[in-house]
Formats: C-alpha cells, sequence, structure tokens
C-alpha cells in the first residue's frame, strides 16, 4: 500500500511512501505520520491512500504523487496519532481552499491545525492525582497522618501541588501516605482549561424571544441555504445564535461560532460558556499553547460541542457539525492577508455546503457580497429591525466641518456641537466614546519651508508622530526615529506636525475638559497583555468619562451608560485608495453609532465630517443600509468591481513588470511592491493562469510572488 503525504515545506506537492504490511489495516487519510526525509524525520498528513489492488483512497488530491517508482520509496516511520486530525470533509474544505486561493495545500493544513496540537512535544499535562483507597490498609496512625488522611477523604482526593499547597504539608507526607496504602497516588491528565473560572458562573436560561428573533430563528431552521441575519446593533443576534445552537445540540450536533479577534472578548465568551458551560470551547491567539492543546483535544473527542474563535475556527474537528455563525461577517479580518489568504466567511459557507450543516451569517452592516448573494438567491435574508432589550436606536446629528458654526473655531478638532455634547454628559455622570481612526499624535511632520514630509525609509509613507515618546513611527514597519529637530531635507528648522491623532485629541481635550476623566484606546495604548480589557473594565465600572480610540472602540461592546458618541473625522477612511472605502466608512459609522443608548438612557451620535454629503456618510447617518447598498452596488457594478467580479491582486516584489503599476503602498518593509491587478468572471481562470505563469516562469530566488484572490483592498 502506498500513501501520499502532504509535509510541511510549502513545495505544493504531495510526497509518496510505503507503508509496512502491519501498519496498513491502521492507516486512514487525515491522520499524523512521521516519514523519513531527507536526513532527517519530518510529519506530515495522510492526504491519500492507495490500495495495492489500485483503488485510491483519495480526497481528490489527483495531482499529487512523487512520481517516483515504487521500488525507490521509503517506508513511513511511524503514526504520531491512529485519531485522525482532519475528516475527510475536512480535508475536502482544505482542498477546495488551496485550489480556491492557488496556495499549496500544506500552508492552508498549517493554518487548519494549531501548530501546539502538531508539535512534536505536545501533550497532554500530567500530574500526580491523590485519591484516597477504596479499601485503606490498617496501619498505625499518628495524630498528624489521621488529620491528613481525613482532610483527603473530605475532599475527595486532588492533586499533589494543590493538596500540598491547601494542608500545607509536603510531597514526601502524602507518598508517605501512599506507601502506606492509605491513598493511591497516579498521574492523571489535567486539563489546561482558557475559561478557568468562568465555568463556574450560573447558567443563563434562553430569553423569551421578540416577534422579530423568533421570526429569524425560523428562517434559520428552515433554511436550505446560507442565511443572512441582518438585524441593527442591539437587536439580540446573539440571542437567536444560542437559541439555534441549542437546537443543534438537542438534535446531537454541534456549532462553530466565528467572530473577529478584536470582538473575542471575555464578555463575547461569557455569553455562550454561561448558556452552554462545559460544552463550550475556545480557540484564540491569546491562549497558552497548553491550553490550545487541550481544547482542541476536547473538540476533537466530542467533549466540546460548541467552538466560539476567530476564522481559523472554521477548521475546527467539530463532529456532526449542524451550525456555522459567523458573526460580524463584514469584518475585514475575516480575509487572512498571509498564504493562504482565505476569507473564513466565504470558508464557513463552503465547509457548511460540505458538511451539510446551516450556515447564519450575522450583521448590521453586510457586505456589500453578501447583500448581493441575497438579492440573487443565494442566501436567505432574516432581518431584525428593532432593539431587542430596553434600548432603541440613537439620534444622529452630521456636523459641516468645512462650514464652522458659531463658536467654531477654525481647524479645530471639536466642534462647538460636540463640546456642548460631552459637557452635558459630564454634567450628567453619564459617558461619551470618541472615535477617530488614527493613532499617534499627528499625522505627519512636514516642512513649512520646503514642503517635505518626513517619510518612512523604508516604506513610502511619511511618519506619524507620537508625542509621548518623541518619536515618529511607521505605521506600516514598525520601524522609528526620534522626532528630527530640523527638515532632513532642507535643514530648516520649520517642521509642522499635521493632522490629528488619537494622543493629540486626547490632550486637545483634556485641555476643553481639565475635570474630565478620560482614557485613551488605540494599539499604543493596548500593547501591553490585557490592557485591552483593563481599559474596557475601567469604562465600564464608571472610571474615566470619556473613551477616546480607533476601530478598536468600535464594535461589539456594550456600555449601558454611554449616552454620546461622537465620530472627529468621518471623512479619514472615505479618502483611502480602495474601492470599498464607502463600504467601509458607511460599516464604521454604522457600528460606533451602534454604541450609544444600548440600555434605558437614550443615545446620541455626532458625525463630523468635511464633506457632509458623501453618500455613506448620508445613509450612515440616517442608519439606511438598504439604500447605502442599492447606490453602491449600481457604482460597483458600472466599474465592474466585486461583487460582479472577482478581483485579485497578483503581487510582485522587488521587479518592475511591464504594464504592472506600482501597490498604493510602493514600499513596504524595505520591499518596493508592484502588482497586476486581474479581474475575470471566474476565479478558476485567474488562478490558472497563475499557475500557468509560475510553471513557465519561475521568479528568481531574490523577488517574491503572491497572488491575492479576491483581495480585500488594494494596499
Ligand atoms: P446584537 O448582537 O444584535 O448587537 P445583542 O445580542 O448584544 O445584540 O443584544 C442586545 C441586548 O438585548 C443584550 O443586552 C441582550 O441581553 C438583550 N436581549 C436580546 N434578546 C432579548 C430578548 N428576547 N428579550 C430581552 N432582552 C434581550
Ligand atoms: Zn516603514
Amino acid at each position: 500500500m502506498l500513501v501520499r503525504v502532504a509535509i510541511d515545506l510549502a513545495l505544493d506537492r504531495l510526497f509518496t511512501y510505503e507503508v509496512p504490511k502491519e501498519l496498513e489495516k491502521k492507516l486512514a487519510v487525515g491522520q499524523l505520520l512521521s516519514v523519513p526525509f531527507g536526513h532527517r524525520t519530518a510529519r506530515g498528513f495522510v492526504m491519500e491512500l492507495e490500495r495495492g489492488n489500485g483503488t485510491t483512497e483519495t480526497t481528490g488530491m489527483g495531482d499529487g504523487g512523487s512520481g517516483k517508482r515504487p521500488y525507490e520509496l521509503k517506508p513511513i516511520s511511524a503514526i504520531v496519532d491512529e485519531e485522525p486530525f482532519f475528516s475527510t470533509r475536512l480535508l475536502e474544505l482544505v482542498r477546495a481552499l488551496s485550489a480556491y486561493t492557488a496556495a499549496p495545500v500544506e500552508s492552508v493544513l498549517k493554518a487548519a491545525v494549531p501548530a501546539a496540537v502538531v508539535r512534536p512535544n505536545a501533550r497532554a499535562k500530567e500530574l500526580y492525582f491523590i485519591s484516597p483507597a477504596l479499601a485503606p490498609a490498617p496501619v498505625p496512625m499518628t495524630a498528624r497522618r489521621q488529620w491528613l488522611y481525613d482532610q483527603i477523604v473530605r475532599l475527595g482526593g486532588g492533586w499533589m501541588q494543590q493538596l500540598c499547597r491547601e494542608l500545607k504539608t509536603t510531597p514526601v507526607s502524602l507518598k508517605e501516605l501512599g506507601r502506606l496504602g492509605l491513598v493511591t497516588i497516579a498521574p492523571r491528565q489535567k486539563r489546561r482549561d482558557p475559561l478557568g473560572n468562568m465555568r463556574r458562573i450560573l447558567p443563563t436560561k434562553p430569553l423569551p424571544l421578540n416577534g422579530g428573533q423568533a421570526a429569524a430563528l425560523g428562517v434559520i431552521s428552515a433554511a436550505t441555504k446560507p442565511v443572512l441575519l441582518f438585524g441593527v446593533t442591539g437587536s439580540g443576534k446573539t440571542e437567536v445564535y444560542l437559541q439555534a445552537i441549542a437546537k443543534e445540540l438537542e438534535s446531537g450536533r454541534g456549532a462553530i461560532v466565528m467572530v473577529p479577534e478584536i470582538s473575542l472578548t471575555p464578555q463575547t465568551v461569557r455569553r455562550f460558556a454561561s448558556r452552554f458551560g462545559d460544552k463550550v470551547a475556545v480557540l484564540h491567539s491569546a491562549l497558552s499553547d497548553g491550553e490550545r492543546y487541550d481544547e482542541w483535544h476536547r473538540i476533537r473527542s466530542g467533549a466540546a460541542r460548541v467552538v466560539v474563535g476567530p476564522r481559523s475556527a472554521v477548521f475546527a474537528p467539530v463532529r456532526d457539525l449542524g451550525l456555522v455563525v459567523v458573526d460580524e461577517e463584514h469584518d475585514p479580518s475575516y480575509k487572512q492577508d498571509d498564504n493562504p489568504r482565505y476569507n473564513a466567511r466565504d470558508a464557513a459557507v463552503l465547509r457548511g455546503k460540505i458538511e451539510g450543516a446551516r450556515v447564519v451569517l450575522g450583521s448590521a452592516t453586510p457586505s456589500l457580497e453578501t447583500w448581493r448573494n441575497v438579492a440573487v438567491g443565494k442566501y436567505d435574508l432574516a432581518e431584525m429591525k428593532c432593539r431587542a432589550g430596553a434600548g432603541t436606536l440613537p439620534a444622529v446629528r452630521l456636523v459641516d466641518m468645512s462650514a464652522p458654526q458659531r463658536g467654531d473655531s477654525p481647524g479645530a478638532i471639536f466642534s462647538q456641537d460636540l463640546l456642548d455634547a460631552v459637557k452635558l454628559r459630564l454634567d450628567r455622570h453619564e459617558q461619551a466614546m470618541l472615535f477617530l481612526n488614527r493613532r499617534g499624535y499627528s499625522r505627519s511632520v512636514t516642512c513649512a519651508v520646503c514642503g517635505a514630509t518626513v517619510d518612512c525609509p523604508e516604506c513610502s509613507l511619511p511618519y506619524t508622530y507620537h508625542r509621548a515618546d518623541a518619536c515618529c513611527r511607521c505605521h506600516i514597519c514598525g520601524g522609528w526615529i526620534l522626532t528630527p529637530k530640523v527638515c532632513p531635507a532642507c535643514g530648516a528648522p520649520a517642521l509642522q506636525y499635521k493632522g490629528v491623532g488619537t494622543q493629540r485629541a486626547e490632550a486637545a481635550l483634556a485641555k476643553c475638559f481639565p475635570n474630565a476623566r478620560i482614557l485613551r484606546m488605540d494599539a499604543d495604548s493596548t500593547s501591553r497583555k490585557n490592557s485591552h480589557d483593563d481599559i474596557l473594565s475601567a469604562f465600564r465600572r464608571g472610571e474615566a468619562d470619556v473613551l477616546l480610540g480607533t476601530q478598536m472602540i468600535a464594535k461589539g461592546l456594550d456600555f449601558p451608560n454611554v449616552t454620546l458618541v461622537g465620530v472627529l473625522n468621518a471623512d479619514s477612511s472615505l479618502n483611502m485608495p480602495d474601492f470599498r472605502a464607502a463600504e467601509r466608512t458607511f460599516q464604521l459609522l454604522a457600528q460606533v453609532s451602534g454604541r450609544a443608548g444600548r440600555a434605558e438612557l437614550p443615545g446620541e451620535v455626532i458625525i463630523q465630517s468635511y464633506d457632509p454629503s458623501a453618500p455613506a456618510i448620508v445613509a450612515a447617518a440616517r442608519g439606511d443600509f438598504a439604500a447605502f447598498a442599492k447606490d453602491e452596488l449600481s457604482v460597483r457594478e458600472e466599474c465592474f468591481f466585486p461583487p460582479f467580479c472577482h478581483k485579485s491582486l497578483m503581487k510582485v516584489k522587488g521587479l518592475t513588470v511591464s504594464e504592472a503599476v506600482p501597490s498604493a503602498l510602493e514600499k513596504a518593509d524595505g520591499w518596493y511592491r508592484w502588482q497586476v491587478v486581474v479581474r475575470a468572471p471566474s476565479v478558476s481562470t485567474i488562478v490558472k493562469a497563475w499557475r500557468w505563469l509560475l510553471a513557465k516562469r519561475p521568479p528568481p530566488a531574490a523577488l517574491r510572488a503572491a497572488i491575492d484572490v479576491d483581495a480585500f483592498c488594494l494596499v
């Protein structure tokens, strides 16, 4: 018997090995093997089996095989784990994504299973567990020994370490009890649980659904296609997910809930854990390797039936998958921007199709791709137009910054309207959130004499000035310099700071309201572990009046005492060189606005803009997604842009190709970036062309070439 194995070398091919007779019966597709490779041993997944009689148990990797003749083949070394890491259906998903994104199958496998699970030293944690003996030996007892023994009986046993700590004793004393036959001491697996204490919180009961929620759940239960759950912020989408999951669990099936990494907060996880307890597993980047190992195995063994995680959760080895939920389906973080460049939302739809599972895509601001799939009947629609709890949708006001009103100072960061509104909140002891999509102090440092900007030498963008540490930082490569005193181009001591970042806005706000307690949240203030949660918890506890931040504060957060949301510059995302700029702006404004008035207190939103008649801004202020989508889709159709075509980037770094153009970000990390935009009615045409190109003209070693199928943005 022969076996074809995918080894993690990104060579985009499979390797063939012989299977020793004694292993033949045990071998299965999806298993992890160790195999000889050159002078070392490598690990790889079984993609295909070829039985002696010529039948192939394939996962469809037709072009696999090393092409060597059987007599030259080496035998595999060992089966690492007889339990397959991938079901045949999961492998089908892996293969489909590899074909769709033109990424090597190994790179998809790698994305699909955590390294912490595959690496050679990965294992469950074993510790000594002490349990009282069933029939304790009749031995002479000292008072101390008797006490210790009684305590262990009372506790029903425990981990060695834990007993030593709690009973103020030592391993030596415990081992003596073992030697006397009073207790048994044996290694036992100790689960590393990322949810820890959270598992002990009180279980929540399903809420009685309102009309809109009940109708939505009905659509989901009856659907034979993916369902878009289009519900305004606060309409209670999560409760609908929870009850849809409960139904699946009742009929013995499992579920995956995908959320953008940024909204994978303890709050979110708690809502699932308090409904389904131990059945919930989480998978995300902040877990320790041990926690990830244990959670993944709990999923594979079927102990955990509900998985909550970011985009990689789409590969979770849930058995009998009944439902996949993609929350905030429009979120750009679902598109991975490194190999494999897959969109996890689309992967979820594919997984649902392969497994015969329901798929629910939830959003208050659906992506135009999904909206169009509803329009053409590929997806079903469930709509929820009202807030579920006590809250009402906030009143939105647009402030035209290009035509200053009475009281405004020219070029100010805050309009008088917004300042008045903040003051009102301070007086009433309510809270405000202010949103500015730019971190740092000022956007650029410019010379007043020669007009030069201080640019990062590695990237084609100006440095952002950070006042706190007097540095200029590049937001692309992370490089920094001490802020120059004179212009690097002409030497004039005339450098000016232009554009407003969160640090500058914070300083300006503190000047206006010296007594206000202000918290700032952006990539700079949250670089410490947990600082993200610390800031949000402090704000929730009412330790600050104003939370000022970048898009980090925009989504998924629920603060009952926030009654004002201000957007300092709604245009900053509108002017990006990206065909999705209007869509992103609409989404951002709608999400930010959704933060106000979540509870009993009514909310107000103030949007400052220099271009208040831009369709995306007008529609966002009205909360009218349908109008925005209609308008934007007609533009996209006219220009033959997605979702009316599949747009993919063939990225070529370090070389000028005729008819190629520099990327919008021309230089990054020291690489010159050129790109060719390819548009075609189908992705497979593009991928075929790409493979053909690579085969014909493999790029020299000093160059890097990549293709980004369905490129999310053009930089
Ligand atoms: P979304 O995810 O759509 O933004 P959430 O699921 O966060 O909305 O729900 C918003 C609020 O409404 C939450 O506080 C939630 O507990 C509450 N809620 C949801 N469904 C109901 C219901 N059927 N009855 C009462 N309150 C509800
Ligand atoms: Zn740089």
